[in-house]
């Protein structure tokens, strides 16, 4: 009986010291705790962040310039200068950008002349784009036009992954090769059209633009009347070019044009002036990158397919 009792007792003793104990080892240093914890947990989280950014960034990269070549194996031929921002063009100050890749598409076709290294160049085959849009969809990319861009900044058109497919110039080959595959897999792009080419040999007639139109898997948006370069041309002609080509859209197709493509990519701060003023909401640039900020609307970044991608 005696043994059993100073066993009982024991721990009812360790159980009083270390209550008394316990509050004045921790009672100085609880917030300095929490606060080393809440840095660690800061640091580790923008350390991740910033891995998932170049990861994400680097695999955008990978998915839309390794599977979409161009037929061109002379890409050096291109003036690689119309990819990067021009020099009166301030840079975005804003940190936080949004990710929205839009590429940019010139001719859908097999070219046939293999000696105009400028077509080429400029060209991916319809089983190209067809294995991109299908890389895209079970990648998980959802399609929108570039007129949607304003809203997808302010976060009123939420998805997980966006992409804007643009088609510059406004050729038959849109209509003919990439226009079906559209309607195969139920996606978006958008076909900058140059007004007063309509229904040239090699360019999309009236009743080709007006069946897009009605598919609504596409917007017109304007890429001048004449296709010259804005930055040289005069204040009179640029907001010719700018103004007249969408009014000419809008008057004959009945919809409202509000997206801008720069010809050539040539553009300064007039015609951006100049663009706003007309009324669109967004503009597409041939500035190579992925980054969108509210400070670029109206020159915004595209990717160029290929372009670093020589075709065996
Ligand atoms: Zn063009």
């Amino acid at each position: 009986m005696p043994v059993k009792k100073a066993v009982k007792k024991k721990p009812i003793k360790t159980k009083a010291l270390k209550k008394v104990k316990a509050p004045g080892r921790f009672a100085a240093t609880p917030t300095l705790t929490i606060l080393l914890i809440l840095t660690t947990i800061g640091m580790i989280f923008f350390f991740l962040n910033s891995i998932q950014y170049k990861m994400e960034n680097n695999q955008l990269q990978k998915m839309v310039l390794l599977l979409t070549p161009t037929q061109s194996p002379l890409l050096k031929d291109y003036n690689e200068n119309s990819f990067k921002r021009p020099k009166d063009i301030p840079e975005s100050t804003i940190s936080a950008k949004i990710k929205i890749p839009i590429i940019m598409y010139h001719y859908v076709e097999h070219v046939k002349d293999r000696s105009d290294k400028t077509r080429l160049g400029l060209s991916v085959t319809p089983e190209s784009l067809e294995q991109q849009l299908k890389a895209m969809k079970s990648a998980g990319y959802d399609t929108y036009f570039a007129r949607d861009i304003p809203d997808i900044m302010n976060k009123t058109i939420s998805s997980d992954k966006f992409v804007i497919l643009t088609f510059d110039d406004g050729y038959e080959d849109f209509y003919l090769n990439v226009y079906p595959l559209l309607k195969r897999y139920n996606m978006r792009a958008t076909n900058y059209v140059i007004a007063d080419f309509i229904g040239r040999k090699d360019f999309m007639n009236p009743k080709q633009i007006q069946e897009l139109i009605d598919s609504d898997l596409v917007e017109i948006g304007s890429h001048t009347l004449d296709h010259i370069p804005l930055k040289t041309a005069s204040e009179v002609q640029a907001r010719r070019e700018i103004f007249d080509s969408k009014t000419k859209l809008e008057t004959q197709f009945h919809i409202s044009v509000k997206s801008f493509a720069y010809p050539s990519g040539s553009f300064n701060l007039d015609t951006v002036k100049f663009v706003k003023e007309a009324g669109y909401v967004a503009a597409v640039s041939t500035i190579s990158g992925v980054d969108q900020t509210e400070e670029n609307l109206y020159y915004l970044s595209r990717l160029r397919p290929g372009l670093f991608t020589p075709v065996k």
